[in-house]
């Protein structure tokens, strides 16, 4: 995902900063456009039965499909201002041909960016998002060896992914570019936490410039999936972030990314506490939460391929849906009640309902 380092000081100065010169004072409805924006180009998937704690699991997920063309075209106001866009879902980006093609209705200066499960990542796939100008590939692999990757994402791919990743650098090295910027990313839990460490060094060498974790979110139904090699259940997978052999684990990555410059990146409030060298003591970012606030209802907007317009994907509950395209146009779903609503709430530094599970904000 490309926010993150949402939280860091300069970034938290930067968005007020910009929220106010945009906005004037705490004024909830905007005249312009979200500058960062999340489209959910599919919620097809080639990875079946689905990986342990992938929301297709849940039974009140969209049905399986491709954002429509009537949906791009509704969106396309938005495009010529939009600063950074992230083309994925609950799904598989790179089986639809068509996500190059919506790549290049950006501005060339836009930050585009997907997840992707490196499957389908072949030398033909590679060159287009060479040339559709993609700037990151996020690929999702939560494990540092084989049998945990079965374990969690329940396919044999680890090897052949390891091996596309190796060919993605080649080409940009034959090329001379160096986008997309690789990055590798993990959803921790406790079947993997032990793992951290070495899923760096896996960073190392597949040649990828960050790792990215998350850890297992709350769910609103704590299922439990079973498998000749791994019984996944939801609620005992839960990661204590409190624990001591948490922190220590987050530590020991943060200090091999740092040997290997490898970036170490995460959007996750407890594992950025975590990795403090000294978390009793005022860090900046501590110090600017003393009230509650968060700039993403100003600035940035997920859109689901049903046309659900949200704010962010961490909100939760009925509160969610700021509106949906197929009955309004964007802008007015922007500056509707609901969304004023949330803006007003935090300019007055409270936590709207809808945000009460955010993961990435320290309550
Ligand atoms: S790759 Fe992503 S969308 Fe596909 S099954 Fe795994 S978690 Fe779900
Ligand atoms: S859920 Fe709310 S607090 Fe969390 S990132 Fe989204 S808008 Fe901000």
């Amino acid at each position: 995902m490309p926010f993150h380092n949402l939280f860091s000081a300069r970034a938290i100065r930067a968005g007020m900063a910009s929220f106010f010169r945009r906005s004037g004072q705490d004024n909830p409805r905007l005249p312009s456009m979200p500058e960062e924006i999340e489209i959910e180009t599919t919620t097809t998937c080639n990875i079946n039965p689905p990986c342990v704690m992938c929301c297709r699991h849940l039974a009140t997920m969209a049905p399986v499909a491709f954002i429509p063309q009537e949906m791009i075209e509704k969106l396309k106001p938005l495009f010529p201002r939009i600063k950074s866009v992230s083309l994925h879902g609950i799904g598989e980006p790179l089986m639809q041909e068509a996500l190059f093609s919506l790549m290049d209705r950006f501005s060339p200066q836009a930050h585009i960016s997907f997840t992707s499960n490196g499957i389908l990542l072949d030398k033909k796939k590679i060159l287009q998002m060479i040339k559709h100008r993609l700037n990151r590939l996020s690929v999702s692999l939560d494990a540092a060896n084989p049998l945990t990757y079965k374990k969690i994402r329940r396919d044999d791919y680890f090897c052949a992914i390891k091996n596309n990743l190796k060919l993605l650098f080649e080409i940009k090295k034959e090329l001379g570019v160096d986008y997309p910027e690789l990055w590798i990313n993990m959803t921790i839990m406790n079947e993997n936490l032990a793992e951290v460490v070495d899923f760096v060094r896996l960073a190392q060498e597949v040649e990828a410039n960050a790792v990215e974790f998350h850890v297992l979110g709350q769910m609103p139904v704590q299922y439990c999936v079973k498998s000749d090699s791994f019984n996944f259940d939801y609620a005992a997978q839960m990661i204590d972030t409190s624990s001591s052999l948490f922190i220590e684990n987050m530590r020991a990555a943060k200090v091999m990314a740092d040997q290997l410059s490898i970036r170490f990146s995460s959007m996750i409030d407890e594992i950025l506490k975590a990795i403090q060298p000294n978390p009793g003591r005022g860090c900046e970012r501590q110090k600017q939460r003393k009230k509650y606030y968060c700039t993403r209802p100003w600035r940035h907007a997920l859109i689901h391929l049903n046309g659900d317009v949200w704010v962010c994907c961490h909100m939760r509950g009925e509160n969610c849906v700021m509106g949906n395209l197929n009955g309004s146009d964007f802008n007015t779903i922007w500056n509707n009640d609901k969304i004023t609503s949330i803006r007003k709430d935090i300019a007055k530094g409270i936590m709207p309902s809808a945000c009460s599970h955010c993961p990435v904000f320290e309550k």
